[in-house]
């Protein structure tokens, strides 16, 4: 049996991959898990998301098929008991898939690449449920079933690139005190295991970022290529006690948000790959963000990077006009925000009055040629200079500490 499950948690409190590790101790007596979890992170721009747009899925190999049914009434009053309902947001969803069919398999590998990259309605989450006889169960508006059944299709489907997540759970006297971690062990983690593992520490920015800071019942999540790495790294952080842990297999950093297309196919609220040149140079503008235009064809899209991706900026500061670059981020507002960028070509040369005399010549009006002011002499056109850049072709990245989830980091690059 899969089970899939989503929107239960508020930003106060709770999270739903707590309530599946939850639910994991509780199921151990009707049978085992058949593989790892799995933490999905959807579509990043849905503006109903908690925090990061997770759902989750796990498959149950029942001892007795008998017991479906205790196992659903198991997982439905876990849930009455511990999703938040009081938050307006907050709309729950559970799936159960039981005997898939062919056609089911097929239905959902698209509706749960769409629920990553598209904007989807709760009718069609519906739809399928009840075309394939699906037992759910939906709360409120029912919005928790698109994430719920997206996660059990990926589980169905599987992944076609995955990362490993151990995520470790704070006792619940704890959540909403400080989260008290021995800052010298995750670092030593981090080293002992990298590039096994990424994202613990921003070593730039000196920040140790695995660790949320709502009062939600996460200690920390360590992110890495396979479950032997995540559990060195745990093994050597000292930190208030664990009251249980998971490790779950993941999409997270393996870019599936990311649509390749042509600027002029972008919608908002979507991600995307974009090739281009650079037709506006980047401006910084109030809050310390800097934005930049890109054109392909005739179509242009402004680009920006936003204050916390911090020394990212200095590379997007660098751009010129006339440089071929390939983006990658989300569109919200008309506006791509940045991930990372692939400098394709550099633009080398620029136009500029010629010289003489040691000075620049000037110009004498439109298409009028340009003079030296010294010796008079007129030159028709400006000429072609090398120009010297501070920045080499290739990929860029923002910060860990600005990584979205879905987002691939270079130190998974070939
Ligand atoms: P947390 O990260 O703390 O678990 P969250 O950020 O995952 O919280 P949810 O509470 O799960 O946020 O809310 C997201 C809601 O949006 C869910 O109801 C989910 O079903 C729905 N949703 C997810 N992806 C899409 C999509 N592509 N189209 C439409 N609705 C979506």
């Amino acid at each position: 049996m899969i089970i899939g499950l989503d929107d239960t948690d508020s930003r106060d409190g709770m999270c739903t991959t707590y309530l599946l590790a939850v639910l994991i101790e509780k199921l151990k007596a009707f049978g085992s898990l058949k593989d790892y979890p799995l933490l999905i992170r959807l579509n990043p721009n849905i503006k109903y998301k908690t925090r990061g747009n997770a759902a989750l899925a796990m498959e149950l190999e029942l001892k007795d098929r008998n017991d479906s049914q205790k196992v659903m009434e198991i997982v439905i009053k876990t849930v009455d008991k511990m999703a938040v309902f009081s938050e307006e947001n907050t709309n729950p969803g559970i799936v159960f898939i039981e005997n898939p069919t062919p056609d089911l398999k097929n239905d959902l590998s698209a509706f749960s690449l769409r629920a990553v990259q598209d904007v989807l309605e709760i009718r069609e989450a519906k739809e399928l449920l009840i075309r394939h006889e699906i037992s759910h169960k939906g709360y409120k508006n029912e919005r928790g079933l698109i994430g719920a059944l997206a996660a059990a299709g990926f589980s169905l489907c599987g992944l076609p690139d995955h990362t490993y997540e151990l995520i470790a759970y704070r006792e619940q006297k704890k959540c909403g005190s400080l989260r008290e971690i021995n800052p010298a062990t995750v670092w030593s983690a981090d080293a002992a295991t990298r590039p096994d593992t990424w994202d613990t520490v921003d070593i730039d920015n000196k920040r140790i970022v695995f660790a949320p800071h709502s009062p939600d019942p996460i200690l920390f999540g360590i992110r890495g290529k396979n479950e032997d790495a995540v559990r060195i790294a745990f093994s050597i952080i000292k930190s208030e006690p664990v009251e249980r842990y998971i490790v779950y297999r993941t999409n997270q950093n393996t870019d599936m948000h990311l649509i390749n297309a042509k600027i002029q196919e972008v919608k908002n609220d979507r991600s995307y790959i974009l090739s281009g040149s650079i037709s506006k140079s980047p401006r910084t503008i109030t809050g310390g963000h800097i934005i930049f235009g890109l054109s392909e064809d005739g179509a242009y899209i402004e680009c920006a990077a936003f204050e916390p991706t911090k020394g990212f900026r200095r590379i997007i500061r660098e751009l010129m006009k006339g440089d071929e670059i390939t983006v990658f981020g989300s569109v919200k507002a008309d506006t791509l925000n940045l991930e990372k960028i692939r400098v394709n070509r550099l633009n080398m040369t620029q136009l500029r009055n010629p010289v003489c005399c040691e000075k620049r010549m000037k110009s004498m009006g439109k298409r009028q040629g340009y003079r030296c002011e010294k010796c008079g002499t007129i030159k028709k056109e400006q000429a072609i200079e090398k120009l010297s850049r501070n920045i080499s072709e290739g990929f860029y990245e923002v910060p860990p500490s600005a990584r979205r989830h879905l987002s691939k980091p270079l130190i998974r690059f070939p």
